[in-house]
């Protein structure tokens, strides 16, 4: 939000007649009310495993000095005090945050993912709507809520200054990524595991009555003098957009690439796990002498490229491709399949680069939010 909202609150705005033109200034107002509401308003703020760009963002919603259209309005600084983006109503921090259509579509979709609460059942209880919404959640929904908000206040920056906005879903990919690299920080602040540790998921306490038995399959390192290469393919067959995420590491867990793809054409979920790993396998050849250990999330794929037949699928192309790429080596490379919840990181990267889209390699890094799920992963 920083340098949107900065950009913001700096550029010359409007005044009526006779006022010239001006700088708006939102800043803190701390002197609203320091009773042991507040108080407790903070700690739940402060203790909130966000980071503090995102702290600050909920202050400032708390102390209402965000720069709404509302609050420029009330200052002579904009003509109208009606949202910008949808015109139905006045733009106060509950309206832009919880009941304008891009903030409820991220609601929306977050609520996918985590068990929050649903926009519509949000009250506004003036600015401090933040603790009657933050209050009766546990730790995990309050970070989330937090972000969420953080993220539709960006979002509606982007269009407030003309730049194209990222979708709800890209969003929502991003605000996964970045929320569970959080959580991993807060849970192993060290990066210190123990040994069969998983690394933090959000819990889906949306069905905790599941009897399901609960997975608690992490990544594991190769064996000494092994690489291991985790890839992942991402497709949404409603855009036809996908993508492709691949993470290299070595039996202390050290990563030697990481990378994500946007795949242009591409025909199905299968099609994109193929590529993903055709792409991963032909980066780690040339980023490793070792034998490789290639791990897919996809049982379908995994047969078909360990098949001892010829392939009669209409992937066949990309299969014949692997598997020449794996015997154009003298090194052993074998492929095999793990769960989802060891397939993470490559999961995420693929997410990544088909919302964004962005193609990119990292050589012995990656993103944050890779680098903090790797270092979840180490071993200890
Ligand atoms: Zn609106």
């Amino acid at each position: 939000m920083g340098t949107g909202e900065e950009r913001y609150l700096h550029r010359s705005v409007r005044l009526p007649p006779g006022h010239g033109r001006a700088r708006a200034s939102f800043g803190f107002r701390h002197e609203q009310g320091t009773g042991d509401g507040r108080r407790a308003i903070w700690k739940i703020i402060w203790g909130c495993p966000a980071p503090p760009k995102v702290r600050v963002f909920a202050w400032r919603v708390v102390t209402n000095s965000l720069a709404t259209w509302a609050n420029k309005a009330s200052r002579h600084l904009e003509l109208t005090g009606f949202c910008p983006l949808c015109g139905v109503e006045r733009e106060d921090g509950f309206h832009a945050l919880c009941r304008c259509p891009l903030a409820r579509e991220l609601w929306r979709v977050m609520a996918l993912d985590w068990n929050i609460p649903k926009v519509e059942a949000i009250v506004n209880t003036g600015p401090e709507l933040i603790f009657s919404l933050l209050d009766p959640l546990d730790e995990t929904a309050r970070l989330v809520v937090l972000m969420t908000m953080w993220r539709v206040w960006h979002v509606r920056n982007e269009i407030t200054h003309d730049k194209a906005p990222p979708t709800a879903e890209a969003s929502r990919r991003f605000l996964h990524g970045y929320i569970n690299s959080l959580m991993c920080i807060k849970q192993h602040p060290d990066g210190n595991l123990e040994k069969g540790k998983m690394v933090v998921l959000p819990s889906p306490p949306r069905a905790p009555e599941s009897t399901a038995p609960k997975v608690r399959a992490h990544w594991v390192p190769p064996q000494p003098g092994w690489v291991k290469l985790n890839t992942d393919g991402s497709y949404i067959a409603a855009t036809g957009a996908a993508g492709g995420g691949m993470i290299l590491r070595d039996d202390r867990g050290e990563i030697i690439y990481s990378a994500c793809r946007e795949l242009r054409t591409c025909d199905n979920a299968l099609e994109a796990e193929l590529e993903a790993c055709r792409e991963g396998l032909e980066l780690a050849l040339h980023r490793s002498n070792l034998p490789i250990l290639v791990e897919l999330d996809s049982a379908e794929a995994v047969s078909m490229i360990t098949a001892r037949e010829m392939d009669r699928s209409s992937h066949r192309a990309l299969i014949k491709e692997i598997r020449r790429l794996a015997e154009s080596d003298a090194r052993e490379i074998s492929f095999t399949l793990c769960s989802r919840l060891q397939n993470m990181i490559s999961h995420e990267l693929a997410a990544y680069g088909r919302s964004t889209p962005r193609t990119a390699v990292w050589l012995t890094a990656g993103m944050d939010f890779v680098i903090n799920l790797a270092l979840a992963e180490k071993p200890p």
